[in-house]
This record gives C-alpha cells, structure tokens and sequence, in this order.
C-alpha cells in the first residue's frame, strides 16, 4: 500500500504496562508489516516499578532495534514530557502517537497514513465522536467527564475536531515540535491545546473513527485533580486565544 516512501515513529509512552506492551507490539508491527508501512516503535518507559522496562528489552530482541527503540527515562515524568523525549529521538517524518494500553487499537494505524495521504493534511485525529466511533467499557461518571470536557471546548473554543481530549493523532513531525513548544497545559487538557493551537496556527486536521475499549490490565491514571486541570486549562484558553 505504502508507495509514499515515508517513515512513521509511533511513540509509545509506558508506566506499568507490562502485560499490554507485548500485545501492542505485536499488533502494530502485524497491521504495518501487512500495508508494507516503513516504520519504528519507540517505547518511552516512565521508570515503571512493575518490570515494563525488561518486557521492552524481550521485544527489542525478538522483533530487532531498527523495529523496537527504547527511550526510557529515570522516574514518573508524565506524558506530556514523554512526548517530547520520543520527538527528539523519532527518525520518521511523520509521529503516531498512541497509549500503550490497548484502548487504541493498532488496526487505525494504516487507517490514518491512508487518509493523511488523501488529504495531504498536517494531523489525523481518531475520533470517538464521531461517524462509526465510540467508547467502551467506561463507566458513566468516566463517559460523562470525557463528553462534557468535549462539549464546553466545543462551546467555548469551537475548534472543528470532534474529539478534544482523545489521544491517538497522527502528526507531521514538524507540526508536532512546534505545537508541543506552543503548549504550555500539563494533564488532560495538553490534548486538548494541541488541537486549538493547531487550528490557531492554521494547520489542517482530519479525522478518523475509531472505537476506544477501556484497559482491561492495569490502572488508568485520571483522577479528580485532572478534572480541575481540565477546567482551568479550558478557561486559560478561552480567555487567551
Ligand atoms: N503513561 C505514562 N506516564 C505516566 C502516565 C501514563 O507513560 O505518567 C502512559 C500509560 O502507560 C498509557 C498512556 O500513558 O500508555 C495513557 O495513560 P492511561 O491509560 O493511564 O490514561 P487513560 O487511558 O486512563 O486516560
Ligand atoms: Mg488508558
């Protein structure tokens, strides 16, 4: 499928994802091997207690270092830090970025080069609100937070994504230096600027469906304090830009 001849970084930050990681890795290099996609995984684990951090090095050595590159780092530094870590080390010219606990799954991938190649659009946002789109498995004060968040940066932003908060995007690495520079929110709602800032800057996105399944190993790490984050990130926003 892949004639375009460009290479894909897919970031994949870890914190005690030890059961998932191997499941995450073999789907994604199953679905790109199969569209004949140029790409490399990089793992950027948070200093995980529970042993993520040896998995990786097993997978390095089963599917190769061109495929599997580790980035870890001391200590719990949060996504929004991570990212930027793998951006500095990612060799493709395009960035997938993805959670590591299976609730986005690997088949969208070659969904988002196919419709990035279309488009010839800056970013590939999967949307869970969008056409054949959904969340599963969540309870309905989890579902509630996450459409809410959605609905008042809708009303107050009006940024034309559908889903704000979500996290698997596809990016041109370029765009996504200068939008990981430009954000200054930490949390839950760093997803959120990135596609405000986007449009701010007049980059072009595109969405895909896609359906996200609550983890079933493991703890999500959203908790109240993220809700007020959320907020107040929310009204820094609507009052600056
Ligand atoms: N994660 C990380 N460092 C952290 C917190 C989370 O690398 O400090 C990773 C985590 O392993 C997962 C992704 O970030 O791959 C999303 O985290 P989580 O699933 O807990 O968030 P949720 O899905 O509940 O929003
Ligand atoms: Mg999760």
């Amino acid at each position: 499928m892949d004639a375009s001849g460009e290479k894909y970084s897919i970031l994949l930050p870890t914190y005690n994802e030890k059961e998932n990681l191997p499941i995450i890795t073999y789907l994604i290099c199953q679905y790109l091997n199969e569209s004949d996609i140029n790409y490399e995984i990089i793992i950027i684990d948070d200093g995980s207690p529970d042993g993520t951090l040896e998995v990786a090095k097993q997978l390095q050595k089963i599917y190769g270092s061109d495929k599997i590159v580790l980035r870890p780092r001391e200590k719990k530094l949060g996504l929004g830090t991570a990212y930027i870590h793998g951006i500095k080390h990612a060799t493709g010219t395009f960035i997938i970025i993805m959670d590591a606990d299976l609730s986005h799954h690997p088949k969208a991938i070659p969904q988002f080069i196919r419709k990035q190649q279309e488009t010839g659009c800056d970013i590939v946002t999967g949307t869970r609100y969008a056409g054949d789109g959904g969340v599963y498995g969540w309870d309905f004060k989890r579902k509630l937070i996450s459409r809410g968040a959605n609905f008042l940066t809708q009303i107050l932003l009006r940024p034309g994504v559908s889903d704000l908060t979500g996290s698997f995007r596809l990016y041109r690495k370029k765009v996504l230096e200068r939008l990981v520079q430009s954000c200054v929110s930490k949390g839950y709602v760093f997803q959120m600027e990135m596609m405000v800032r986007a449009r701010q800057f007049g980059y072009t996105i595109d969405e895909v469906p896609i359906s996200f399944v609550d983890r079933v190993y493991g703890e999500s790490k959203l908790g109240g304090s993220e809700v007020i984050g959320f907020a107040k990130g929310l009204l820094y926003l609507f009052a600056t830009t």
